[in-house]
């Protein structure tokens, strides 16, 4: 017999700037995959074993199921051998829709419904309720003994609001557009007869202001001095039938019976008869979407809401915390009649294992009807895993890619326990990290490198946590074994840190966070900390951010804002790591500001003077020379019929998004006098060329150069000029944001980072504390949301929320230096600093 495989074999790998690597990767292990941001991890991981593995899975399926499915292209690689079916978990899983709550994404749900359909009280038709019984368990006829009527339990699918359970009203959704009603009277200044009620200009007819005088309105008074009962009429008034005088436009009159729409009830009415966009749109500016009154937000139906349970219906349930969920649930079986407890019990431990790996990944905080496109991505993607662990597979190779993010260090030992589950059962992992608590755990390590772009895509290290530590080659080695921190900057005197002004914060309760009152020194380096749910989002996104910009705009505070002093501040930006553009057309060069002037350069070539191209030609969106084929994109969308569609690079301009005269053009270099003479470039040729590379290509074009070492201090010299913006990771996209902020005076800006460090190596870590540095240099504040230990020891100023997550956060635990944080027996994240920095 052939001995069984112990190893992933990946023989000339090519993916990307994969230098043609072969590599083996133990299987049934933990396996890390570490390198600095742009060395190669997730070509390695995602772009061959992932892409293989899922292809493989994909091929051994019917082939019925497969047309159903992405078709996976076989990634740039010579052998990939013993490669399992492969899952990965993503950084940023897809956002969910409308439909999704964190219950159903979990599957919580699932079991609470069960629980409902099967175990509760039930009302029959006449309203009745009936004591729990085995027959409702058996799926039988149930027997009201009040009235005497025969009724079926509902089954699960009829608990369900994304199915028969769902409210009426909002088709499950817990939303209903309603009426907004300061939309109706934007300007009080006028009367009625000059238009003041909007809709009855934009929805109804101009005869509406006959008919309100008729109802007793005075309709040549400014609205504003309208009596409130004359004011109650105009928005409120009722469906009576007037009698009024009618001129046409010829000035014949007529006589006629009205009926009164008041203004809300004017768009009421045009909602219900809405039939299309267009016209939905005319009668959205006087809509707000709200809790559907109907169902109270819980999107079930009456009869879905009607069963109880210990008291409780299902949409109660859904209202709580998952760790008052579970313990609820707990107590069920007890309280039921003794031969429904196995049953109870049954669905109960179901529940309970569920439950628990979500508990341990941190998210006890989190309630079962929060809508899913409402959590952060570390909170998707731990659910995710958590769903992964349920499924109990074998012989599966999992990837997962950044599962640190959004996790407080006291959250990752949960982590750790998914992980050692998963291998417990029979699966592989491999986990592309840069959290070195994380790493940690890993039983093998490949380490990637030595640098980002074309400077890496090879193996530097690999073995053992302990081989890694000692091998010379390996950067992230000083690093496992704690030999090396990140100490870059120099420490601000307590006393001196308010120095340069403070913005003041007075916040009301928002969600679970509680009214807070919090200082951030201006023109520092603050770090706001706490565990997942602990209230950092809302403070700074929800109420600092929103708060500043009605500040600038003149406008009144946002409702979650009670006083907000920031004397001197004019710009509020937040820097996200969202992805920039969503179209293709935006590439590195473009939004670096590059290109433009790059244009400008060619144009004024004896080539392009010769053959008579302007500016303009050069834009790969509108110029003469873009690329008939894919317009300039690139890219072309291939439609297959019953497939998916299939983006791939354009056959005519392989990428370069330029019709082929483009190459016509070359610009040879100005060299100084002793300088090598560097060759001429075409357009599309310099579009292909890193950053890194583009500086040696443009030494004579000062403007283009200073962007460009503006992008390599930002450890971005990797990048190519081309790459699409879109295609961007997290972290590449909120570094590049940030080009055009450099160099410039910023001490009436505030910025506003969400975890920066997302799939960052500590080095990296080490050139965005820089980055932080040149703003605070220019004068900028910087307000940072983050786990990251290294951030938080190099931060001027810590703001410490919890001590937990959700009920059990929202309050300031400490915040003063890191060291006053490290000397707090109450913080969380005091106890890892000190652990991790002694
Ligand atoms: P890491 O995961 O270590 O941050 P990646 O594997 O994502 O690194 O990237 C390695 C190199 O490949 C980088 O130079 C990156 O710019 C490039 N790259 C990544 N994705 C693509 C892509 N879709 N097309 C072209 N180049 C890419
Ligand atoms: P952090 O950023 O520290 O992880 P958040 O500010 O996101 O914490 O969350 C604080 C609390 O507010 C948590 O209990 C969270 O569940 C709740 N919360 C946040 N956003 C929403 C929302 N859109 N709807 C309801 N609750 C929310
Ligand atoms: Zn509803
Ligand atoms: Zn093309």
């Amino acid at each position: 017999m052939e001995q069984r495989p112990a190893c992933i074999k990946v023989r000339g790998g090519r993916v990307h700037n994969l230098k043609n690597i072969d590599v083996d990767l133990p299987l049934n292990k933990i396996v890390a995959i570490a390198g600095v941001s742009g060395s190669g991890k997730s070509s390695l991981a995602l772009g061959i074993l992932y892409a293989e593995g899922s292809r493989r899975y994909l091929e051994s399926l019917s082939a019925y199921t497969r047309r159903r499915m992405t078709q996976a292209e076989k990634p740039l690689v010579d052998e990939v051998l013993y490669v399992p079916a492969a899952l990965a978990l993503r950084q940023r899983p897809g956002v969910p829709g409308i439909r999704s709550t964190f219950g159903t994404g979990t599957e919580l749900l699932n079991s609470l419904r069960l629980m409902f359909s099967r175990l509760s009280s039930h009302r029959c038709p006449n309203g009745h309720y009936l004591a729990p019984s085995l027959r409702t368990a058996a799926g039988l006829p149930l027997k009201c003994p009040e009235c005497g009527c025969e009724f079926y339990a509902p089954s699960a699918e009829q608990l369900s609001f994304n199915s028969q359970g769902a409210c009426p009203d909002c088709q499950g959704t817990g939303i209903a557009r309603t009426v907004d009603e300061s939309t109706l009277i934007p300007d009080k200044d006028l009367t009625i007869d000059e238009g003041a009620v909007l809709p009855w200009k934009t929805l109804m007819w101009s005869l509406m202001k006959d008919v309100a005088r008729e109802m007793g309105v005075r309709t040549d008074v400014p609205y504003k001095d309208l009596t409130d009962q004359e004011k109650e009429i105009v928005l409120h008034g009722p469906a009576e039938k007037k009698h009024i005088l009618y001129l046409d436009k010829k000035g014949q009159s007529t006589e006629l019976d009205f009926t009164y729409y008041s203004a809300v009830r004017t768009v009421e009415n045009a909602l219900a008869k809405v039939k299309n966009e267009k016209g939905m749109k005319r009668v959205a500016r006087f809509l707000k979407e709200g809790t559907c009154p109907r169902c109270h937000g819980s999107r079930l139906s009456e009869e879905a809401r009607a069963p109880r349970l210990c008291g409780r219906s299902l949409a109660d349930v859904c209202r709580l915390t998952l760790a008052e969920c579970q313990k609820w649930v707990d107590e069920v079986p007890a309280a039921l009649p003794k031969e429904m407890r196995p049953m109870a019990e049954s669905i109960a431990a179901s529940f309970d294992l569920s439950a628990k790996r979500l508990l341990d990944l941190g998210l006890s905080y989190l309630t079962l009807d929060r809508p899913a496109a409402t959590l952060s991505n570390g909170e998707r993607q731990r659910m995710q895993l958590a769903r992964a662990v349920r499924n109990r597979t074998t012989g599966v190779l999992y990837v997962l890619d950044e599962p640190s993010i959004g996790l407080h260090p006291a959250n990752i030992e949960g982590l750790k326990g998914v992980m050692k589950d998963l291998f417990a059962d029979g699966n592989s992992v491999i986990l592309v990290d840069h959290d070195t608590q994380v790493l940690k755990e890993a039983d093998w390590m490949i380490e990637m490198g030595p640098a980002a772009g074309e400077k890496g895509g090879a193996v530097v290290a690999q073995g053992t946590l302990a081989q890694i530590a000692r091998n010379p080659a390996s950067k992230i080695g000083p690093f496992l074994s704690g030999k090396e921190l990140i100490d870059k900057r120099s420490k601000i005197a307590e006393q001196d840190l308010f120095k340069l002004g403070r913005i003041h914060l007075e916040s009301r309760q928002i969600h679970t966070v509680k009214p807070l009152s919090v200082d951030f020194p201006k023109s520092r380096l603050s770090v706001i900390t706490g565990v997942s749910g602990s209230g950092k989002t809302t403070m700074l996104l929800e109420t600092l951010l929103p708060g500043l910009v009605s500040q600038m705009k003149g406008e009144p505070l946002p409702k979650a804002v009670k006083a907000l002093e920031a004397d001197g501040i004019k710009q509020a930006k937040l820097i996200d790591a969202t992805p920039i553009g969503i179209n293709v057309r935006s590439t590195v060069a473009t939004y670096a500001g590059i290109h433009d002037e790059l244009r400008k350069v060619y144009a004024r070539t004896p080539d392009a003077k010769r053959l008579g191209y302007k500016a303009g030609d050069f834009s790969y969106n509108t110029g003469r020379l873009r690329c008939p084929t894919c317009d300039g994109t690139g890219a072309i969308v291939l439609d297959v019929q019953f497939l998916p569609d299939v983006e791939v690079a354009c056959p005519d301009c392989g990428g370069s998004r330029y019709r082929k005269e483009a190459d016509f053009v070359r610009r040879q270099p100005k060299a100084k006098q002793g300088e090598k003479a560097v060759k001429a470039y075409t357009l599309p040729e310099l579009m292909d060329m890193s950053v890194d590379q583009a500086l040696a290509a443009t030494r004579d074009l000062p403007l283009v150069q200073r962007r460009l070492r503006v992008l390599q201090d930002l450890g971005l010299g990797y990048l190519t000029l081309g790459e699409a913006t879109p295609s961007l990771s997290g972290g590449e996209a909120q570094r590049l944001k940030l080009a055009s902020e450099m160099g410039k005076g910023q001490d009436d800006t505030v910025f506003i980072f969400d975890e920066p460090t997302i799939g960052l190596h500590p080095l990296d870590v080490a050139s965005l504390l820089d980055v932080f540095q040149g703003l605070i240099g220019q004068g900028a504040t910087v307000l940072v949301i983050e786990h990251d230990q290294d951030v938080i020891a190099n931060a001027d100023y810590v703001v410490d929320l919890g001590p937990g997550g959700g009920k059990e956060g929202g309050r300031i635990v400490v915040s003063g230096t890191p060291e006053a944080v490290m000397a707090c027996p109450s913080s969380l994240t005091g106890k890892y600093l000190r652990l991790n920095r002694k």
